[in-house]
């Protein structure tokens, strides 16, 4: 079992209500544990997350950013556990979406694919230029529709 840490006010036992909470992968399906009152929970509502290698290679380095990492990683269990309610809708074709931090500013985005539901993490950027934010959008439309 692993603790997430970063689950305090996100994932609460439904039985007691308390957030100390475990997850846990049983034969390819997720678990909750409440460590108060050992209520077990399914949780694969959880949307799946897969990442581009270009998302890779940026968690890699923001490994090193504790501050950074910590806003990432709950972006991320946030977009597991709300999907495309996450983001706000960037595309309406393509269904890329992005989420916003505001201090630091950091966005994220993404794409929900309606077929399988699963999300596709494009990249992250810290605060830019309006300018260089299109050229990011533009640049992941591209690759959507050459997927
Ligand atoms: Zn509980």
């Amino acid at each position: 079992m692993v603790h997430t840490a970063t689950s305090e006010d996100k994932y609460c036992c439904s039985k007691c209500k308390s957030c100390h909470v475990d997850f846990y992968s049983y034969k390819g399906r997720k678990y909750q544990s409440c460590l108060d009152c050992g209520y077990e929970e399914d949780r694969n509502a959880l949307y799946t997350l897969a990442f581009d290698e270009v998302m890779i290679k940026q968690l890699q380095k923001a490994a090193k950013q504790q501050q950074v990492k910590n806003i990432l990683q709950s972006m991320l269990d946030e977009l597991e556990v709300k999907g495309p309610n996450a983001g706000k809708l960037l595309d309406s074709h393509l269904f890329i979406y992005e989420i916003k931090n505001k201090h630091p500013p950091i966005r994220l985005y993404f794409r929900h694919n309606l077929q399988t539901d699963e999300i596709y993490v494009f990249e992250f950027e810290m605060k830019t230029s309006e300018e260089k934010q299109q050229r990011t959008v533009a640049k992941i439309k591209l690759k959507v529709k050459n997927f």
